[in-house]
């Protein structure tokens, strides 16, 4: 049963800009508040940020969605299934900022801003030029009001500014507690630019104010923001809500991680054959660590149960490819070995090049994928994992250096001669008991046995030393020679002998 919220009533967001993929860092800040909506019993908000009209695409609002739910996390409210506060896309909603906009100026609380661009810019390099902070000089905010309704009425264009108040501004932060910013830094920020195009620390201040927000859970680079957003709360009267800044995420160089490190957007990930649970619980580590204890695998369930947000650190994680696989490799065996047959399709497609496969084509790719998955960190590695049933190189398994060693030993050539004879004779498909059966004979023929009588004949049949079970292989051998997909015992004799002479 849910338990009650020490919260009161929970309602999160997640607020992505639909201007490219669903990096690893934006769906963190996701799952956190996704975890931190359901263990409370609250609801978690889509909501798109698409007031960036040059960038935005709808394209990007489809995939994020997607993305998202690919992750496994569902929304309460969004602009598919709507809500009690819609619209939850930005740019559906530009008459209510212009129109909050303007009513702040009434108030007193912002006002007309008419300086040219050029002559901020003149003002942002000298301020740089003298090491000081960028500021606003403050030039309009000493327009007598009338001035100002007399220049808007002539036609002149202007932003308009929110009046930062004379006193620092203090919020509170679940993850880094009592934050202070000095007004001087934060200075009158423009809320909406001259063209009409509000701003995101205003637009994002209005939406979470109307959608009844109350924990804003982001990304600790909307730190230096966040006062701004304050002050327009506190001039528009309305209640501040609790804030969590996630740490950054950074890549194992210890820079901010980036496209630069590779894989980063869930997309890249599921493409790899990463299951959503495994980058779900590997995601929900970065920052956060369970009470006591060192357990670091979690089901999507247990993680709700368990956490917490008031334990999430401020100092930056450090993305860590290798236990990611890891973990991923755990879900792998865990899963439904359906589940990874049919996740793993479209991995052998590309490799076998086949657009195209038969329902028993398909079959018997889940028996291979059911042989080999217990060896893969990631599912697109099966098709190469699965190569000694897949793939048949004579040539080139002689050529490597541990084999070559074995298959010039004095034995191999006895060994290789008596297994061939007696193949030779038996019907197809071979069967796995007579396989066995007649390695058994070999042996007793030759006087050879253990790794002098089975690695050349381990060889022979799958180019490699080691791998899955005869018991195992032979029967996918036989079965995929007949769908042509694969070569069959005898097949791969006929083309060792003709490369081992
Ligand atoms: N659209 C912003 C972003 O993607 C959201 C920031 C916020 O959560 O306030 O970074």
């Amino acid at each position: 049963m849910q338990q009650p919220s020490k919260h009161g009533e929970v309602r999160v967001r997640f607020a992505p800009s639909p201007t490219g993929q669903v990096h690893v860092g934006n769906a963190r800040t996701a799952l956190f508040n996704w975890l931190f909506a359901r263990q409370q019993g609250g609801k978690f908000i889509l909501r798109i940020e698409d007031t960036d009209l040059d960038r935005s695409e709808a394209r990007y609002e489809t995939q994020l969605m997607e993305d998202v739910k690919w992750l496994g996390l569902d929304w309460d409210e969004g602009p598919d299934v709507g809500g009690p506060y819609p619209p939850y896309r930005q740019s559906d909603k530009w008459q209510v900022y212009r129109d909050l906009a303007e009513q702040l100026v009434r108030e007193d609380k912002a006002y007309y801003c008419f300086c040219k661009q050029e002559d901020l810019e003149r003002h942002r390099q000298q301020a740089l030029a003298a090491h000081l902070p960028v500021t606003y000089p403050g030039t309009c905010r000493a327009l007598a009001p009338e001035e100002a309704a007399r220049r808007r009425a002539a036609g002149e264009p202007a932003a308009i500014r929110l009046k930062i108040p004379d006193r620092p501004i203090r919020f509170h932060d679940i993850v880094r507690g009592w934050v202070e910013f000095s007004n001087e830094v934060v200075s009158d920020p423009i809320i909406l630019r001259s063209s009409g195009v509000p701003v995101y620390n205003y637009v994002v201040v209005v939406d979470d104010a109307e959608m009844k927000i109350t924990h804003v859970i982001r990304g600790d680079d909307h730190l230096s923001n966040t006062p701004k957003q304050v002050a327009l709360y506190e001039a528009m009267g309305w209640t501040v809500p609790e804030f969590a800044h996630l740490s950054t995420i950074l890549g194992p160089d210890k820079e901010r991680l980036s496209k630069r490190h590779g894989a980063t957007s869930l997309a890249n990930f599921r493409e790899m054959g990463v299951l959503p649970e495994a980058l779900m619980n590997y995601m929900a580590l970065l920052g956060w660590a369970p009470t006591g204890g060192d357990r670091e695998i979690f089901s999507p369930t247990e993680l709700v149960q368990e956490f917490e947000l008031e334990r999430v650190t401020p100092s930056p994680a450090v993305f860590d490819f290798e236990k990611l696989y890891w973990i991923n490799r755990h879900y792998i065996k865990a899963a439904e070995p359906a589940r990874i047959a049919a996740l793993t399709l479209p991995f052998y497609r590309k490799a076998l090049a086949r657009e195209e496969l038969s329902t028993e084509a398909e079959a018997w790719l889940g028996h291979i994928t059911a042989a080999f998955s217990h060896q893969v960190n990631k599912l697109d590695e099966l098709p190469e994992r699965a190569k000694a049933v897949l793939g048949y190189d004579a040539k080139a398994a002689m050529e490597l250096p541990e084999n070559a060693e074995i298959l010039k030993a004095e034995t191999t050539r006895p060994v290789l001669d008596a297994f061939c004879a007696k193949l030779a004779a038996e019907a197809e498909p071979i069967e796995a008991a007579r396989f066995k059966a007649i390695i058994k004979e070999v042996q007793k023929e030759t006087g050879v046995k253990g790794p002098a009588l089975f690695h050349p004949i381990r060889i022979l049949l799958t180019c490699a030393q080691s791998g899955p079970e005869f018991d195992k292989l032979v029967p996918l051998m036989e079965e995929g020679a007949k769908l042509g997909l694969s070569l069959s015992v005898k097949q791969r004799i006929e083309q060792f002998r003709a490369a081992f002479n």
